[in-house]
């Protein structure tokens, strides 16, 4: 293990905060990630990787590093170089786009969700380039886009090429969200639909003798189905309901016929949207015991692409080979068995392998203010993320020693 320990001892904390202050000093908002995509392609190069800029089309693309070093496992590190925008520009301390260091705080835009991430991966990619003695197989870095909005190009369009044979299926991925440096094997679901309440048009001057108020039929909805869920799973926390939209009404002195709410609900390992609409009908036909004229109906959401706006809990066991080897790797870096990430994290693209079958695990560095004002990562704490990644990895891709009788 003294081995693995000189490696992670290798990575260069001055090169680590460079490549981060690099990258957030390039605006890189979700749809305009070239300019982020081409200094990252241009960091790997020197390194010897086969860089490839991949593309379902040609604004919108993903830089893909691979290292290769005879037959083996395939490694994959991925994290994306997008960022949301920048909010009220009023609202930040220093230029979002101006990396600004206070402190062990690097402030910027996409400095924790991910660019900090990203670059302490770059860096252990270009330790593990010059080291192959150490590891067989194959090593990829993925830099992807468009992760702040659907992932339709970026990591979904990797995957796409994965099932053409364009790219190597995975043996295991490493994602870099942060996650304060704890590991997370696991993701809530999501589960976005709406429910149309309706009611019956009048006057206002007739509201109480023949209006139906599809407004006040919503509210009560809302208030019925906004509440804590109780429900908990060790490996993902609580579930969650959000009424997060609401339209209805067209005129000041018309009772209103129609009005929708849009629900967002994140669900927990055991839970899926049969079982998540069931409690909501549950719910609402209740109300309408209680309530004369109270009528829903449940309807579909789509994404502009026409996907279902769903996307199941999803789990890599706990007992994975790239599990144990993350939290092996972060306990030989740092001298303590990191904890687990369980409560309130969104959905990140870790999912979409995950629904591929591919084992994955997230871990990722500290700080505060991702898709927020005055956004920070902490810095130590990225390169305690790139000694992990490259010890992971060398657990991972051991090298056979070729044995004495001369078999390999
Ligand atoms: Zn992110």
């Amino acid at each position: 293990m003294s081995t693995l320990q000189n490696f992670a001892d290798r990575v260069r904390p001055d090169r680590v905060l460079e490549l981060t202050r690099r990258l957030v000093s390039i605006p890189s908002v979700v749809g305009n990630e070239t300019a982020a995509m081409e200094a990252a392609a241009a960091v790997l190069k020197p390194t010897g990787a086969t860089v490839s800029i991949l593309a379902r089309t040609p604004e919108r693309p993903n830089v893909v590093a691979r290292l290769q070093n005879g037959p083996g496992p395939c490694l994959v590190f991925n994290g994306h170089l997008d960022t949301v925008p920048p909010g009220n520009p009023e609202l930040w301390e220093s230029d979002p786009f101006q990396p600004a260091q206070r402190g062990d705080r690097l402030f910027g835009l996409g400095a924790l969700d991910m660019k900090g991430s990203c670059a302490a991966m770059l860096h252990a990619v270009e330790l593990l380039a010059a080291h192959p003695e150490a590891w067989r197989g194959e090593i990829q870095l993925q830099l992807v886009c468009d992760e702040e909005d659907s992932g339709h190009h970026g990591t979904r369009y990797l995957i796409e090429l994965v099932q053409a044979g364009a790219l190597p299926r995975p043996t295991w991925v490493i994602g870099g969200e942060y996650s304060d440096l704890r590991v997370m094997n696991a993701e809530r679901g999501s589960f976005k639909f709406q429910i149309r309440f309706e009611g019956r048009s009048t006057h206002t001057a007739t509201a109480r003798v023949d209006g139906v108020n599809a407004i006040r039929h919503a509210s009560m909805a809302v208030l019925a189905l906004e509440r804590d869920l109780t429900r908990y799973h060790p490996e993902v926390g609580f579930p969650v309901i959000s009424i997060n939209k609401i339209e209805g009404g067209k005129h000041l002195s018309q009772v209103p016929s129609e009005c929708v709410i849009t629900v967002d609900r994140r669900l927990i390992l055991g839970e899926d949207k049969t079982s998540a609409l069931d409690e909501v009908r549950r719910t609402l036909d209740r109300l309408a015991q209680e309530m004369p004229g109270f009528a829903y109906e449940i309807l579909e959401l789509r994404d502009s692409f026409g996907r279902e706006r769903y996307g199941p809990p999803n789990a890599t066991p706990r007992d994975s080979a790239v599990v144990k080897a993350v939290r092996e790797a972060h306990r030989l870096v740092t001298g303590a068995a990191p904890e687990w990430f369980v409560d309130w994290f969104g959905a990140s693209d870790g999912r979409l392998f995950r629904y591929e079958g591919i084992e994955m695990v997230t871990y990722g560095p500290s700080g505060r203010g991702a898709h927020a004002a005055n956004e920070y990562v902490e810095v130590p704490s990225l390169t305690v993320q790139a000694r992990t990644c490259v010890a992971a990895t060398i657990l991972l891709l051991q090298s056979q020693e070729p044995s004495k009788d001369g078999g390999a």
